[in-house]
């Protein structure tokens, strides 16, 4: 596999730097407490935390001129320690006629990262970054080739949806604004390896107005290649979100190439954390599974798939694979992956096809590699 240079930063002198850091302090990096400490400790009263709160996450504002409930001289010093700038807009990309839009931002160290917001009738989803990179090198995912670069801070990943959530109430969807609904952390990273800053900014995002924006935790989707200790702590974090195991393969022989940290935790042992982790929520697992043809898309293996599912709390999706650069491998053809969804469903596993929303921009499943080279 080649590596590209997909991440790389240029310095005022022209070298080639990666520096890494994360960023300031953000008031969704706190609870509601923790912001009125803050602006306690800042020598404002600390009620100010509350409005500053409403204009971010109510009101979606994030723009100082537009908070005039605040004495000016407050208002400057309050956000600027408070309301940092987080994310820079390098590059906005739409297609399917603005339904779906590609955001590429740098952060302030000069890492990129992407997120993806999509319409679907009256649902929208935006699909974020929760690292910059990833480091579970996933061969047929673009972000793995590049290695994981940081941690995003638990602001940095808020900060992804409260932007988008702007701009689909900004009416430049299908010209009307409408409101986001779901959250899927399917874009850079690996979410359960950033477990700590993750769990907390799925709080910001559950908890309701003005501590947070207010989603329904069944509305969000932590997606993971499978790290059993951190499925088994989810479990235990009494929040209702929907778990995404990305399986791709039944058996341990193809599933330790195609995702290699299951040469630490097995087809079976992540299996076991699935269940447990519906066991304790109730919550349907969904078992996502990319097609790639002549490599995961065999009979036997839909076959094999449908012994480990059947009865279980789960549904299959299947993803047909998307084009990234370098890659040898293509996405299986519709009669094969229509042969596997007829064998899934014939063992009575649930299981829908995955549309390749955002193709052309890069944005889909597996192409997120912040690219600032224009394709
Ligand atoms: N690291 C997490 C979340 C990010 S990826 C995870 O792996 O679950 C989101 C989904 O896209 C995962 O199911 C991933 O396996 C899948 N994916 C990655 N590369 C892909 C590609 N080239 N085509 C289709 N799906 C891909």
């Amino acid at each position: 596999m080649t590596s590209l240079p997909l991440i790389s930063v240029t310095d005022g002198d022209g070298a080639t730097a990666r520096r890494s850091s994360m960023p300031p302090r953000h008031l969704a990096d706190l609870d509601l407490a923790g912001r009125r400490s803050a602006v306690s400790d800042l020598g404002e009263q600390a009620f100010r935390a509350t409005q500053l709160s409403t204009h971010y996450f109510g009101r979606l504002e994030r723009d100082p001129a537009g908070m005039t409930d605040i004495p000016a001289a407050a208002r400057e010093r309050l956000t600027e320690q408070l309301l940092p700038k987080l994310l820079t807009p390098v590059r906005e990309l739409a297609c399917d006629d603005g339904e779906t839009r590609k955001a590429l931002w740098r952060l302030h160290d000069g890492s990129l990262v992407e997120s993806v917001l999509m319409g679907y009738g009256d649902r929208v989803t935006v699909c974020i970054s929760s690292q910059a990179g990833c480091g579970m090198a996933c061969p047929f995912c673009a972000t793995g080739q590049a290695g994981l670069t940081r941690n995003l801070s638990t602001a940095e990943i808020v900060d992804q949806v409260v932007y988008l959530a702007g701009v689909a109430q900004s009416g430049v969807m299908g010209g009307e604004a409408r409101r986001l609904s779901n959250v899927v952390f399917m874009g850079m990273g690996e979410p359960l390896a950033n477990y700590n800053r993750v769990i907390a900014a799925v709080r910001r995002l559950t908890s309701p107005a003005p501590e947070g924006l207010g989603l329904s935790q069944r509305h969000i989707t932590v997606s993971t290649v499978g790290l059993v200790p951190a499925m088994r702590k989810l479990a235990e974090e009494d929040l209702s979100v929907t778990l995404a195991l990305s399986l791709h393969a039944p058996d341990d022989d193809l599933r330790d190439e195609l995702v290699p940290v299951n040469q630490r935790w097995k087809v079976a042992e992540v299996l076991d954390a699935a269940w447990a982790y519906a066991a304790r929520t109730g919550r349907r697992v969904s078992i996502e599974y990319a097609m790639i043809r002549d490599v995961n898309d065999q009979p036997w293996r839909a076959d094999l798939l449908g012994r480990l599912l059947a009865g279980r709390l789960a549904h299959v999706n299947l993803i047909p694979l998307n084009p990234t650069p370098g890659s040898k491998w293509d996405a299986s053809p519709k009669p094969v992956e229509r042969e596997f969804v007829r064998r899934l469903r014939a063992a009575g596993v649930a299981t829908t096809v995955r549309d390749t929303r955002g193709r052309e921009i890069d944005g889909a499943c597996g192409q997120l590699a912040a690219s600032e080279v224009e394709g």
